[in-house]
This record gives C-alpha cells, structure tokens and sequence, in this order.
C-alpha cells in the first residue's frame, strides 16, 4: 500500500468517532491507515474512498 503516502487529508465526520457495532459505543475502532479495526472482537471496517 504506497499510495497513501502523500495524502493527508481531513476525512469528513465519518472519521471522527467510529465504534465497534458489536462492542458498543463505548470501544472506539484502532485506525490502520485504510481501515478500522476493533481491538477486542477485530471487527474490521473498510474506509470508503476519498
Ligand atoms: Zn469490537
């Protein structure tokens, strides 16, 4: 994954607070570059394209 290299843009609010839907609102989701994962049940979500 070389392409995300020079692109450090500001994400719209989708970023901002992303929980796991299976942990509840109280786990946020760890973010990997074009992804989330969940810490605990690695619940993974994709990062829709920018
Ligand atoms: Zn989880």
């Amino acid at each position: 994954m070389a392409e995300q290299k020079a692109k450090k843009k500001a994400v719209p609010a989708y970023k901002a607070g992303r929980y796991c839907p299976k942990c509840g609102p109280g786990v946020r989701l760890a973010e990997h570059g074009n992804r989330w994962a969940c810490g605990k049940c690695k619940y993974t979500e994709i990062k829709p394209k920018q």
